[in-house]
């Protein structure tokens, strides 16, 4: 007999969602893959490894510790570095080590790269999408630095390494990084014409050249990124920017981190004010092109948005599903009697077995309230009753 308890009531509950081959368990998925001729048994591997119980557990700890910023020591002296969950290492581990960060250019899927990634991205996004910031970002920035083949080639094996390392060191010393980026400031937010970033050209005996940046940003994700893809002022116009986390001395590039935002969602990822106190970057793109630089950036990111948004739109599919059925499914059992009850009387009873407004109730209810008797009625809408 029940006891009236909540345990008790667990016979309306599915089971815990996991242990779940996310990509074969999608069958418009599964049949995409299989017309573009996707390697569908590794796309299964990845399923499984962000349907696992264990991955969606990480995503849960990650959302429930966000990151925490330590802009300095206990002497006063400015560390600024944002301290994460382990949760949030091993999952960026994870999807480094997925390639989602690189794979559609480093030729490691033969068969459709583009398309193979963001079948990955959309699995991955389903465990857990904050990490998939700097993921995607990093993933991006390629787009942007082919308009400085020099910088790109330097940095394109460090990106393209599935070794994740997020020590705070210089990105040469690095088995592998991440790439952010800083365009929008607080008095412009969309509208990054309006930027007052200042870039100031240094000019080294050696011939080469760099910039000092002193300014801010409103909204940097991912601050613990090793180098951002940055927008400032220099005398030809709004230009972008490499900036590294260390100079290449080594020392700490002076980016200062002013607070991390309370955001609504996006918990496990952390999202930043900083200032820039000369920081050291290079230039990406031509002076004055910005815009045009960064904007390759910034399309195969919102690319990546429209994917988790799907993502998102698919996680929500199989935890539906699976409640019709396993608790929908009538058992012989007593209380499998009662599961399948409890089903019949929520979702196939008639409308006039659920309690409803009068006018609801009517014969031929057509689920909206009376039209004063003053409207006109069209023949044809009403012709049902
Ligand atoms: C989770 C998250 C992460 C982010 N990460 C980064 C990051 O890593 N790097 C970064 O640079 N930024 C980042 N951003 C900031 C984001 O780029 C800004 O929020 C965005 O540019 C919008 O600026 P805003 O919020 O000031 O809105 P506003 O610019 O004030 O815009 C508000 C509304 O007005 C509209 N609008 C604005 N200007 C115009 C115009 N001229 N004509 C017509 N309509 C207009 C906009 O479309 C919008 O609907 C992030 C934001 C979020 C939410």
């Amino acid at each position: 007999m029940s006891s009236g308890l909540l345990e008790d009531a667990s016979f309306n509950q599915s089971p815990a969602f996991g242990d779940v081959d996310l990509f074969a368990a999608d069958r418009p998925l599964a049949d995409a893959a299989a017309r573009l001729g996707l390697d569908a048994k590794a796309l299964s591997a990845c399923g499984r490894d962000y349907g696992s119980a264990e991955t969606l557990d990480l995503g849960r700890i990650a959302n429930e510790n966000p990151p925490k910023l330590r802009t300095m020591d206990g002497k006063g002296n400015r560390l600024d570095l944002v301290e994460f969950h382990p949760a949030y290492h091993a999952l960026m581990q994870k999807s480094i080590g997925h390639g989602i960060h690189a794979s559609a250019h480093d030729g490691s899927d033969p068969q459709g790269p583009l398309a193979s990634r963001a079948v990955r991205l959309y699995l991955a996004t389903q465990a857990e999408s904050g990490h998939l910031c700097p993921i995607t970002m990093t993933h991006a920035c390629v787009g942007a630095l082919r308009a400085e083949p020099g910088l790109l080639k330097k940095w394109l094996p460090k990106i393209q390494s599935r070794r994740y390392d997020p020590r705070p060191l210089s990105w040469t010393k690095k088995t592998g990084v991440t790439l952010g980026m800083g365009m929008t400031e607080r008095q412009g937010g969309t509208d990054v014409r309006a930027n007052i970033t200042q870039a100031v050209t240094i000019r080294t005996q050696g011939g080469g050249d760099h910039v000092e940046i002193t300014g801010h940003k409103w909204f940097m994700s991912a601050p613990m990124c090793d180098a951002f893809l940055v927008l400032a002022q220099a005398e030809g116009g709004l230009t972008c920017y490499l900036m590294p986390r260390y100079r290449p001395d080594g020392g700490q590039n002076n980016l200062r981190f002013q607070r991390l935002k309370d955001k609504l969602g996006n918990k496990s990822n952390a999202s930043s004010e900083v200032e820039f106190h000369a920081a050291y970057a290079e230039r990406v793109g031509a002076e004055g092109a910005g815009v045009r630089t960064i904007i390759e950036m910034v399309n195969l990111t919102r690319l990546d948005c429209a994917i988790a948004s799907a993502g998102w739109a698919a996680m929500a599919t199989p935890r539906t599903c699976r409640w019709p059925a396993t608790i929908a499914r009538p058992r012989s059992t007593p209380s499998g009697k009662a599961r399948a009850m409890s089903w019949r009387s929520t979702c196939c009873a008639p409308p006039a077995a659920i309690p409803r407004p009068r006018w609801i109730r009517s014969p031929g209810w057509c689920a909206r309230p009376p039209r004063p008797s003053t409207w006109r009625r069209s023949p044809r809408r009403w012709s049902a009753r």
